[in-house]
C-alpha cells in the first residue's frame, strides 16, 4: 500500500506533527495540492498494482477534490483508507455513502479530549455515529501524563466494531523540527504503553503498534505483560511510501527531506521500496540502531526489533 499525501492543510496543529517539512519544501504553500490529473498518471503509471491507498495529509476532509479522488479510486477497484482527524464536517461524497457498495475504512487520528473544542467533538461524534462500522481509532503517544481513558469511552458510546487502536510514537523529524520523545525517555515511555494496554484490556480493546517502538523500551515482565493483553507486537521501521506534489515520493514523514524521488521513475511500486531501503541503508549503515548496544542485541539479531527509529539518529 503507498499513501497519497493530497493536502498541507490541516486544523489540528499536533505539536509532535510529521508533515512539517513537506510543507516547507513546497515553498510554504499551504494551497499546494496532489492534483487529481497527478493521481490518474499515478493509477495509469502504476496500473493494477494497487488494492488499496491511504488518503492523508494534512487533513483529506479539506482537499477540496476529495469526492473525486474517491470516485477514480472505486473505478479502479483500489479501497480507499483514509486518515483522518474527523473534526471538521463529512466531506459531501461521504454524506449519503452507501458502505456495503462503497468500500472504505477509516483511521481516526485520536487526542485526549480536552484537545477538542465544542465544534471539532461535535464533528467527530457525528463522524462516528455515522462510520462506526469502518472506523478504528489511532493515538500518537507524547504526553506520558495524558488520559487516553477517552479513546475506550468512544469505542463504546459509537460501538466501534474494530476495538483495536493503532498506537504511534511521537518521532523526531530528520534533524529536527517537531517535538517527539527523546530516546532517554523510552522507558518511561514503555511503562506508559503497558498500563495502556492494561488499561485497554480491561475495556475488551487491543493496541497495536505503529513503526518506532523499541524492545528494549519494556522489561521482559512488561513484555510478558504485553502478551497477555493481545498487544500485536512491532519492533519495525521500514518503508512507508508516501507520495505528495508534483508525484514526489518519500520514505515516511520524518525522512522526508533525506531523500525524495519522483514516483514515474520506477516501473513498479516493489521497485520503488526497494531504492529507499537501499538508500537509507546507505545513509544509516554506519549505525545498527539508535544505540550504542544495538550492535550486540539479541533482539536485533533475531531481527526482533529493527532497532528503533533512523530518524532519531540524527538529532
Ligand atoms: S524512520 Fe522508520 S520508524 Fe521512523 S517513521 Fe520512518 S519508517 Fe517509521
Ligand atoms: S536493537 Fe537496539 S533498540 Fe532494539 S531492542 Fe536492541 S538495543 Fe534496543
Amino acid at each position: 500500500m503507498a499513501n497519497l499525501y493530497l493536502t498541507h492543510k490541516c486544523n489540528r496543529a499536533c505539536p509532535f506533527c510529521f508533515a512539517r517539512k513537506v510543507l516547507k519544501d513546497g515553498g510554504g504553500n499551504v494551497d499546494e495540492l496532489l492534483t487529481v490529473e497527478e493521481i490518474k498518471t499515478l493509477l495509469s503509471h502504476f496500473s493494477g498494482q494497487f488494492h488499496e491507498i491511504g488518503l492523508l495529509g494534512g487533513e483529506p476532509f479539506l482537499y477540496p477534490y476529495f469526492g473525486e479522488v474517491l470516485a477514480l479510486l472505486w473505478q479502479q477497484n483500489i479501497s480507499p483508507k483514509i486518515f483522518t482527524s474527523a473534526t471538521n464536517p463529512v466531506p459531501e461524497k461521504l454524506k449519503d455513502l452507501d458502505i456495503t457498495k462503497y468500500p472504505v475504512k477509516f483511521v481516526v487520528n485520536t487526542a485526549t479530549r480536552d484537545s477538542y473544542s465544542e465544534e471539532k467533538y461535535e464533528n467527530l461524534t457525528a463522524f462516528l455515529s455515522k462510520f462506526h462500522a469502518v472506523a478504528s481509532l489511532s493515538y500518537t503517544l507524547f504526553d506520558l501524563d495524558a488520559d487516553t481513558s477517552f479513546l475506550f469511552d468512544i469505542i463504546d458510546r459509537f460501538q466501534l466494531l474494530s476495538r483495536s487502536i493503532r498506537v504511534g510514537v511521537a518521532l523526531p523529524i530528520y534533524k529536527g523540527g517537531n517535538q517527539y520523545i527523546d530516546k532517554k525517555d523510552y522507558p518511561g515511555l514503555g511503562k506508559f504503553f503497558v498500563n495502556f494496554a492494561k488499561m485497554a484490556y480491561k475495556r475488551n480493546v487491543i493496541l497495536g503498534m505503529d513503526c518506532g517502538f523499541v524492545a528494549c523500551m519494556f522489561t521482559p515482565t512488561e513484555i510478558g505483560t504485553l502478551q497477555a493483553c493481545g498487544v500485536r507486537f512491532s519492533f519495525t521501521c521500514g518503508a512507508v511510501i508516501d507520495i505528495g506534489p508534483k508525484l514526489k515520493a518519500w520514505n515516511c514523514f520524518p525522512l522526508f527531506q533525506l531523500h525524495s524521488e519522483n514516483v514515474l521513475e520506477s516501473k513498479n511500486m516493489n521497485e520503488l521500496v526497494r531504492k529507499f531501503n537501499k538508500t537509507m541503508d546507505a545513509y544509516f549503515n554506519s549505525q545498527t540502531g539508535i544505540f550504542p548496544q544495538c550492535v550486540d542485541c539479541k533482539y536485533f539479531k533475531r531481527r526482533v526489533c529493527q532497532g528503533g527509529c533512523k530518524s532519531l539518529k540524527s538529532v
